[in-house]
């Protein structure tokens, strides 16, 4: 009896895992694609640092999600047991809620992991906890798409914990958590790509509330500012902006970077 419960347990274990790391796949593997193979002109000329990736700093990036990946599993794990005791209100039918929280939960979803990953991020860069949860992520100076879940355990299960704690405070429908998930990889592996995919004008109009590549790119390289996730009013209400970022994203699309003998070592705020 205890043995098929352990062994039900481990299989559900291996099933998340597997299903976090198709997604993981997938999204790194997508931007990848764009960044050196399908746009690898345009790209090249948006390049935000001169300095590129080695092949080992891709290998550790993909070593650690490996192992966040198993973090993942683990707290799914949890989530999946939380679920059988009936304290996870994920939905199959739309019309068990009303139309407009079907509309309104899957920007609410976004909005609360904003402002979640935001305050942990701030909190991580605190001396006392860097070395312990954040550490990891930052040894990618020049991070590409396989860093999106390069973390120590710490951070990972920080970064995990979102989901069974939002799931069981709000009521989400099935395809909404998914469409969830899905923003959040991509997005998060479009912001380690080191090359910058918005238009030229992006910061200069409303749009400007989203980030931008270029915008988390200068968190690796400067550590101390640009914290934002989703969108840039966190950083702009706490006065943790950058100063230069925008300066910084109008060279990277006019392709100021993408010469390596023109910005070397250059400090992106040193401007
Ligand atoms: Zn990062
Ligand atoms: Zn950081």
């Amino acid at each position: 009896m205890e043995l098929a419960f352990l062994w039900d347990m481990a299989q559900h274990w291996v099933s998340h895992f597997k299903t976090d790391l198709f997604r993981y796949l997938l999204a790194a593997t997508v931007m990848s694609l764009c960044v050196s193979l399908l746009f690898r002109g345009w790209m090249n000329r948006r390049r935000l640092q001169t300095r590129r990736a080695k092949w080992q700093d891709i290998r550790r990036e993909f070593s650690y999600s490996m192992l966040t990946l198993g973090v993942f599993a683990t707290v799914g794990l949890v989530t999946s047991v939380l679920r059988d005791w009936g304290l996870i209100k994920l939905y199959w039918h739309w019309n068990e809620f009303p139309l407009w929280w079907n509309l309104a939960s899957l920007p609410a979803v976004i909005l609360i992991h904003d402002a979640y990953f935001y305050w942990c991020h701030r909190a991580m860069h605190h001396p006392k906890l860097f070395k312990h949860f954040h550490r990891v992520h930052h040894l990618s100076r020049t991070p590409t798409p396989w860093a999106a879940y390069s973390f120590s355990i710490g951070e990972g299960v920080l970064m995990a914990i979102y989901s069974p704690l939002i799931l069981m405070l709000l009521p989400l429908h099935v395809l909404v958590w998914l469409a969830f998930i899905f923003v959040m990889i991509f997005r998060n592996t479009m912001l380690h790509a080191g090359c910058e995919f918005h238009p030229r004008g992006w910061v200069d109009g409303p749009l400007d509330i989203l980030t931008t590549t270029t915008h988390h790119d200068l968190h690796h390289q400067r550590f101390q500012g640009n914290y934002g996730f989703y969108f840039t009013w966190w950083d702009r209400w706490m006065g943790t902006e950058f100063k230069n970022y925008k300066q910084v994203f109008r060279q990277a699309v006019d392709g100021e970077f993408s010469d390596s003998a023109t910005a070397g070592e250059k400090s992106p705020a040193a401007t």
